[in-house]
C-alpha cells in the first residue's frame, strides 16, 4: 500500500509500504480520511518522544472495514487502544488507562497510523458511521470528542451555569473552534472570545461560530474577567495569559501541551481559587455521544474542513508549519 511516511524531523515521505496483515481480534480499515492533527504536527517538529522515526503517524480515521465481523460497514475509529482490564478501563475513564496506546505511535510499542490506504485496528476501537454522516466528515469524530470531553469537564467544576459564563477559548485550530461549536451550538453560551495570532484561522473560525475573535494582545484579552479559559494552545504564555486574564474562583481547562513546561502564578491560583484542569482525549462513552453529534448536525454545516490528496500531505504539513492554512483542520484523502 501506498502511505505518507514521517522519515524525518519536518520531512514526509510518500511511498510504499507493507499491508496490514490480518490478526485474531483486529480489523483492516481502507482508510477513507484521515486528519492533521496539533499532535501529528508535534511529532513533525522532532518533539514527541512517543513518535520516532519512521512511522506513519495519523488517528483521525474513518474508512470501510475489509475483513472480520465488521466486514463492509463504515467506521471511525476511536484510537486510542486501552488494556480494558485496568481500574480506569473499568470505570469508563479508559483514556487514563496506563496502558494505552494511540494509533500512530511507536513508544512503548509499534502502532502504524492512518495516513495510509490501510491501517488494522483492534475490534473494540471500531464504531459504526451512521447512515446519515458522511464519511469523509466522520474523521474530525476524534478531536470533537477531545472537545467534548473538555468542555463537560467545565461544565462539571463550573460553579456558574454554561451560558451564563464569560469564556475564552485561546487559539482558533480545530479544538479551539469544535470547543467553541459545542459551547454555543449546544450549551446555548453566547458570550464566547477566540483569540489566535493567525489572522487567516480566526477569519475562517468567524463563518462557523458565533463569537469575538481577537489577537492575543488584544486588551480585551489581557484583562481579568473570564469565568473560563480553554487554553487549546499549551505554550507558558497562554497559560499566563489564561491564569491573568481568570476571575477569582474560575477555571482553565488545559488542553494543549505544546510545551509543557515553564513558570505560572500559583500565587493567584491559590489566593483567588483558581482551578487548573488538565485534560486529555475522552471516554469511550465521549466518543459515542461525539459520533451521535455529528451525525445529527448538531455543529452546523463542517466546511471548515479543507480536504487534500494523502499524496500532497508533506506540503499540507509545510502549510501548517508556516501558518499559511485558513483551515483549522486538513483532512488526507489516500
Ligand atoms: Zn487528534
Ligand atoms: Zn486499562
Amino acid at each position: 500500500m501506498k502511505a505518507l511516511v514521517y522519515t524525518d524531523v519536518e520531512e514526509l515521505i510518500y511511498k510504499e509500504e507493507k499491508d496490514p496483515i490480518e490478526k485474531v481480534g483486529e480489523s483492516i480499515l481502507k482508510v477513507h480520511a484521515s486528519g492533521i492533527c496539533g499532535s501529528d504536527m508535534h511529532a513533525y517538529h522532532g518533539k514527541d518522544e512517543r513518535r520516532i522515526p519512521p512511522l506513519i503517524l495519523g488517528h483521525e480515521v474513518s474508512g470501510k472495514i475489509l475483513n472480520g465481523i465488521f466486514k463492509d460497514k463504515t467506521a471511525v475509529l476511536n484510537p486510542l487502544i486501552t488494556c480494558g482490564k485496568c481500574e480506569y478501563c473499568l470505570n469508563g475513564r479508559e483514556h487514563l488507562c496506563q496502558d494505552r496506546v494511540l494509533l500512530g505511535m511507536n513508544r512503548p510499542h509499534v502502532r502504524q497510523g492512518a495516513f495510509a490506504e490501510m491501517i488494522t485496528v483492534p475490534n473494540q476501537n471500531i464504531y459504526e458511521v451512521p447512515e446519515k454522516l458522511n464519511i469523509k466528515e466522520a474523521a474530525v469524530a476524534e478531536p470533537t470528542a477531545v472537545s467534548l470531553h473538555a468542555v463537560l469537564m467545565a461544565e462539571r467544576s463550573s460553579k456558574t451555569s454554561l451560558p451564563e459564563c464569560r469564556i475564552l477559548v485561546q487559539g482558533a485550530g480545530a479544538i479551539g473552534l469544535l470547543c467553541s461549536l459545542i459551547l454555543s451550538k449546544i450549551k446555548g453560551n453566547n458570550n464566547i472570545t477566540i483569540s489566535d495570532p493567525n489572522k487567516l484561522r480566526l477569519d475562517e473560525c468567524s463563518k462557523y461560530v458565533d463569537a469575538k475573535f481577537v489577537g492575543p494582545k488584544d486588551k480585551e484579552v489581557n484583562t481579568d474577567g473570564f469565568d473560563i479559559v480553554f487554553d487549546t494552545v499549551g505554550l507558558e504564555i497562554s497559560r499566563q495569559q489564561a491564569i491573568t486574564v481568570v476571575k477569582p474562583g474560575g477555571i482553565i481547562i488545559h488542553i494543549g501541551l505544546t510545551q509543557p513546561s515553564g513558570q505560572f502564578n500559583f500565587r493567584k491560583a491559590t489566593l483567588q481559587e483558581v482551578t487548573f484542569i488538565g485534560t486529555y482525549c475522552y471516554t469511550n462513552k465521549d466518543f459515542e455521544n461525539t459520533i451521535k453529534i455529528l451525525a445529527d448536525k448538531d455543529l452546523g454545516d463542517l466546511n471548515w474542513i479543507e480536504y487534500r490528496d494523502l499524496k500532497k500531505g508533506a506540503e499540507a504539513f509545510k502549510q501548517i508549519h508556516k501558518g499559511t492554512c485558513a483551515a483549522p483542520k486538513i483532512v488526507l484523502l489516500p
